[in-house]
């Protein structure tokens, strides 16, 4: 089949041919079928390729642009320029407004794989029809289908398994890779009408930050990217900046004339230490050991900043040293509260109740000392603050001297770099990326972490901080179907109790909806009962030595104990039925896939949908593909940031190629098919698992008919009439300018934007967290309301983990001598980019590890070498590229090999890439619940199987 267009100035300049052969379906990828390819043509009627070039900078539209990708902050602003249907270049629109006139400015923003998206968006894996598989799943044969078709099959396939098992057994995975936000919101809506398992897409990624919420009670905290200008010290832990913040790099850069010193603290020499002042060699994931020993000196040399640690954080609370946990309002009075909390007042010699409503401070408190406290039954308990006991702690096992045998920092280079950050006048800053969260205690990591500029005073302040990942920004309410309830829910929480906040309310109603049975849910209960999963975890030399049960005993009493009330979906007993993924490639990215899912839970579902924009491997293991639009091939604005503060537009500047669709409508579609084909069976009323009934012909979900133009006017006009975005904010306005700054931040609305905790200036960058460091004093979102770096809940106490400390990780996957890390890589955002050929010949176009020449030389290996990689979990192969940035093994011990991750597993032998070697095990304590915060909500407390650092041996394949 063939459909005429125009073609693109690339292909004429290197081919000087007269067609283009677009795309080809089924070719192009292992396992394709040239009998069903499909192909679109594009030609052109310039008459010669040089009568072309002389029009090549002519063009029927520029519009503006923007890659609807989880590209960490992204969001950048780009000109589209299109031609006869096509989209021929782009560039970066370089209009960002000066915003602070003390920093440098945002201009341009982008990076390679914005720019080589209009080459990605032709390339020949791209999706442009529905298709049905024909014969065996994985087999390669593929039939076009109309949309009719494949809308009664999608309906088909769901109700299906709503009929034989329930609403919960269609699972439904969103991922980061597209979409961007009212597309996703589209898709969301009618996932949630029909009762849907909506997968947590954090819990899938792995990028919670677990210890920034334990100790603050939220993660989603973050500044503008400006701020950093102003940091003075910077210590980049857990990130590679030069691959991974490419729009934004240069404010570090900036920072860096400016005076600030740049420390970069990794296992390797990584690409961004060239650019560093000073390169701290640390062992894999024993940063903790490190961070904790840097608190040692500063507590012990008076480096730290000892009004803010006894206003903002919990370590004046005293601790009872005979149960180790927090003396309570209900140890010392009947009936008084549990999470009342004391403070010791040295003046006066006597308790005193820790303020719940503020961080206001009624005494100087004591941060040492022991004391003796009359319970209420007459008994005497001694009692500590938590910080003395902590220092206790530090002084005992996280001397310089101590930790350096954890973590092979030399002890002078520890002191050295405690005294920086005490003499950086509380603008420390920790640049820290996704690393974290994907280590098996990334919890005590980050905590420790967190200690450091705590106890600087390094919070609330332009340039300073521990980072994480915000999408705050958008009111949703004008989204929302169930507004009405919520407002019913809020009044009653603060009729309960009115001491909470803004923002603990706003997280209640989350908490609420969620035991409720509404929302995303972690997919630990499918993966623990309905996949290969639970061999891996109930692997007990694979966890921590700590794990003093079984595993299963753990989930079990958390299960029990109603810790996860509405989140264990699909039950124990509800078989898993049908599979909707969007947007995400869980074949590549689910730890272990081929032993974990495919060979155990991919088989249950007896119907695989995905929607995509390209042919991933996942797509080539399903039954049924839906085309979805590019970012330039429908409206849209992409999910927002503080890290970026603006709103930035994607237009439609060309048709989506063959019929590939806009998810706006596609859910549309699908919504009225799923309905119709209810009424047929009868089935369009039903009850899920959880009581929660379903009407299909009720509606809900989505407002239905309104087309995304419409929907998005609606959203931006509802966040200009809330002082959200400049007033008269619409589409049309946007078209104009690609991009509008925020004026406020909607945190009495939005839970993300609550937690960003701060007020936006207009000639300012965004600070995070300075309702709660400044005048305001308003308590923080933790169980004892304030930065918490004491958790006595049983499982943490019984873990040895109440105070952050260091543990070696486990070795997960056995007894082997190497660490497999892995990293963003620099070529593609996840594996979206993956196979765009120019950006395939700047690298070796094919997938590789990095290994040092040290640990290769006795394995017999060299540079570009097909070796093996395995554990007692699984193995693949991959070839060698010898580089000295590795931590060698050899010399150091704890030595890695590196692979940057978003290869498709079919560009690995027999399709097994490295995640096949990857258990993904999660760390018991994750499953702790009952105690404030240490709930799910989307998001947030959604424990994640993590992938590094894993034990493997190398050989030559
Ligand atoms: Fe910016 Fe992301 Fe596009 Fe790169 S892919 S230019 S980071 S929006």
């Amino acid at each position: 089949m063939e459909h005429r267009g125009s073609t693109r100035r690339e292909f004429l300049a290197i081919t000087g041919a007269s067609t283009l052969v677009l795309s080809l379906h089924g070719l192009g990828f292992p396992g394709g079928d040239a009998e069903a390819a499909e192909k679109i043509v594009y030609d052109w009627d310039y008459g010669s390729w040089e009568e072309l070039h002389r029009e090549e900078w002519t063009w029927d539209s520029v519009t503006y642009g923007t890659h609807l990708v989880d590209c960490y902050p992204g969001g950048c602003s780009f000109r589209v320029y299109s031609k006869d249907g096509v989209v021929w270049r782009e560039e970066q629109a370089a209009g960002y407004e000066v915003v602070d006139p003390s920093a440098p400015d945002w201009n341009p923003r982008g990076c390679q794989k914005g720019c080589a998206y209009s080459h990605m968006m032709y390339n020949p894996d791209r999706l442009l029809y529905p298709m049905k598989r024909i014969g065996e799943r994985g087999g390669g044969k593929w039939k076009r289908i109309s949309w009719d078709e494949a809308a009664d099959l999608f309906a088909d396939g769901l109700l299906d398994a709503i009929e034989k098992e329930g609403p919960e057994s269609i699972i439904f995975e969103p991922g980061p890779g597209n979409g961007g936000y009212l597309h996703l919101v589209g898709l969301f809506g009618l996932m949630d009408r029909i009762g849907a398992t909506n997968i947590d897409l954090n819990a899938t990624i792995g990028d919670f930050f677990k210890g920034l919420y334990e100790t603050f009670g939220k993660f989603k905290f973050m500044d503008s990217c400006d701020a950093w200008y102003h940091a003075k010290v910077i210590y980049i832990w857990h990130q590679n900046p030069v691959y991974t913040r490419i729009p934004a790099y240069h404010f570090l850069s900036e920072a860096r004339y400016a005076g600030a010193e740049i420390v970069l603290i990794a296992p390797d020499y990584s690409p961004s230490a060239i650019h560093c002042d000073e390169f701290v060699p640390v062992a894999p994931a024993t940063d903790a050991a490190l961070a904790l020993s840097m608190a040692q000196v500063l507590i012990e040399e008076n480096l730290i900043d000892v009004p803010f640690v006894k206003e903002q954080t919990d370590f004046p609370f005293l601790v009872r040293t005979d149960t180790e946990r927090f003396l309570r309002g209900s140890d010392v009075e009947d009936g008084s509260p549990e999470d009342q909390f004391f403070l010791f007042d040295p003046a006066r010699g006597n308790l005193v109740e820790a303020p719940r409503e503020t961080l206001k401070l009624p005494v100087d408190p004591a941060l040492d000392g022991t004391y003796t406290v009359q319970l209420h039954d007459g008994t005497a308990v001694e009692v500590r603050p938590s910080f003395a006991i902590f220092r206790d702690l530090l002084d005992r096992d996280y001397t310089p001297e101590k930790a350096s045998a954890i973590c092979d920092v030399h002890p002078d280079t520890i002191r050295r770099l405690a005294r920086k950050a005490g003499s950086a006048n509380g603008h420390v800053m920790i640049a820290n990326g996704m690393n974290g969260p994907k280590n098996y205690h990334g919890d005590l990591i980050e905590r420790a972490q967190c200690l450091l500029v705590a106890l600087t005073g390094s919070l609330g302040k332009k340039g300073s901080g521990v980072g994480g990942w915000s999408s705050a920004g958008f009111s949703l309410e004008a989204l929302l179907p169930d507004l009405a309830g919520r407002k019913r829910m809020e009044e009653e929480i603060r009729a309960e109790d009115p001491t909470m906040t803004d923002e603990m309310v706003l997280r209640e109603i989350e908490y609420r909806r969620g035991r409720m049975g509404l929302g995303p849910v972690p997919p630990m209960f499918l993966y623990y009962f309905h996949s290969g999963y639970k061999d891996a975890w109930d692997r007990q030399a694979w966890h921590d030595p700590a794990m003093k049960r079984p595993f299963g005993e753990y989930m079990r009493e958390a299960i029990d104990k109603g810790w996860w009330q509405g989140r264990v979906r699909p039950a124990p007993d509800q078989e898993p039925k049908a599979y909707v993924y969007f947007a995400t490639n869980p074949a590549r990215k689910n730890r272990g896939w081929w032993k974990n899912v495919h060979e155990s839970l991919w088989q249950k579902y007896e119907f695989i949908c995905g929607i995509d924009l390209r042919m991933s491997t996942t797509c080539l293991m399903s039954d049924l593909l839906l085309p979805a639009a590019g970012f330039y091939e429908k409206l849209d604005v992409r999910f927002p940031t503080p890290h970026v503060p603006w709103v930035t537009l994607t237009e439609k500047a060309v048709q989506p190629p063959g019929e590939a669709m806009a998810e706006w409508g596609m859910a549309e579609l699908l919504t009225a098919r799923i309905v119709e084909r209810a009424k047929e069976r009868g089935l369009t009323k039903y009850t899920a698992r959880s009581g929660m009934e379903y009407d299909l012909e009720a509606g809900g979900g989505l407002p239905a008919g309104l087309g995304e133009e419409t929907m998005l006017d609606l959203l931006l006009g509802a966040n200009a009439a809330a002082g959200v975005l400049p007033e008269g904010t619409n589409v049309e306005q946007l078209r104009k300018a690609g991009k509008v700054r925020f004026t406020r931040i909607p945190t009495e609305a939005n839970i993300d934007a609550a937690n960003l905790a701060t007020e936006i200036r207009p000639d300012e960058p965004i600070v995070p967290l300075t309702l709660h460091t400044g005048d305001k004093k308003i308590p923080y979102p933790t169980y004892n309301r304030r930065i918490q770096f004491y958790i006595d809940h049983p499982w943490f106490i019984e873990a040895g983990e109440a105070h952050p400390v260091h543990k070696d990780s486990p070795k997960m996957g056995g007894d082997y001598p190497l660490q497999m890390c892995h990293g963003h890589q620099r070529w593609s955002i996840h594996s979206i980019w993956v196979t765009d050929t120019n950006l395939l010949r700047t690298h070796q176009g094919r997938p590789f590890v990095f290994m040092n020449p040290e640990d290769a030389a006795p394995r017999g290996i060299e540079d570009g070498d097909l070796v093996r990689i395995f554990n007692d979990f699984d193995d693949f192969k991959i070839h060698v590229k010898l580089a000295p940035g590795p931590r060698p093994n050899g010399r150091l011990g704890r030595g890695q090999v590196i692979i940057y991750h978003g290869w498709e597993p079919y560009q690995f032998e027999n399709w097994k890439s490295y995640d096949s070697a990857i258990p993904g095990m999660i760390k018991w304590n994750d499953m702790a619940g009952g105690y404030g915060h240490l709930e799910h909500y989307t998001d947030n407390w959604c424990n994640e199987p993590v992938d590094r650092p894993i034990a493997v041996e190398v050989e030559k394949a």
